[in-house]
């Protein structure tokens, strides 16, 4: 089944063909259509299952149905355990806004580095932020960061972030959010 089958946007499927991806993952046949109608999803899969695909595909369509406005307003925020997921994920959702008519700005957060470059990088507003929560936690005391139009929120690689060490951050964060689940 190819990925427009699943009800993505033609830039979207497109985007995904330029990669390189011939037809859907297993995961990603599953989780698109019901990500794209809004319904909450708890997936698992392997790494090199195509799982994050599977959420950046159906969280960029919503930027497609509802393009970035003025001012920039963080609509989608990824958490993630650690740094270098973040960038992998950061990398993916350009690559895949890459035809978008209009692409949201996104922003990647992480600790281990200094905060200032990421703290530039908010100026102006973000759409989509992907962060590790304890560096996101930070950035918000920064007060360079707003949370409350957050309508969509993945945590990537779950068990990890809800593991100990990482719940309490991730609760805090949590509780920044508009909706509870
Ligand atoms: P992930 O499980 O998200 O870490 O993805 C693993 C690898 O699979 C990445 O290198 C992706 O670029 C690739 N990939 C994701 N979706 C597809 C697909 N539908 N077809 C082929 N490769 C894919």
């Amino acid at each position: 089944m190819p990925f427009l089958a699943l009800g993505l946007a033609p830039a979207l499927a497109h985007a995904a063909q330029a990669m390189g991806f011939a037809a859907p993952t297993p995961i990603q046949a599953q989780a698109i259509p019901v990500v794209l109608n809004w319904a909450d999803v708890l997936a698992t899969a392997q790494t090199g299952s195509g799982k994050t695909a599977s959420y950046v595909l159906p969280l960029l369509q919503s930027f497609v149905q509802l393009p970035p406005a003025s001012p920039r307003r963080v609509r989608a925020l990824v958490l993630v355990p650690t740094r270098e997921l973040a960038a992998q994920v950061g990398e993916v959702l350009r690559a895949l806004a890459q035809d978008l008519p209009t692409r949201p700005k996104v922003v990647v957060l992480f600790g281990g580095v200094s905060i200032n470059p990421q703290l530039m990088a908010l100026r102006g507003g973000a759409e989509v932020v992907v962060a590790t929560p304890g560096r996101l936690l930070d950035v918000v005391a920064h007060n360079t960061l707003r949370l409350g139009h957050v309508g969509t929120l993945v945590l990537d690689e779950a068990d990890r972030l809800l593991a100990l060490g990482f719940a309490d951050e991730l609760q805090r964060v949590l509780a920044l959010l508009p909706a509870r689940r």
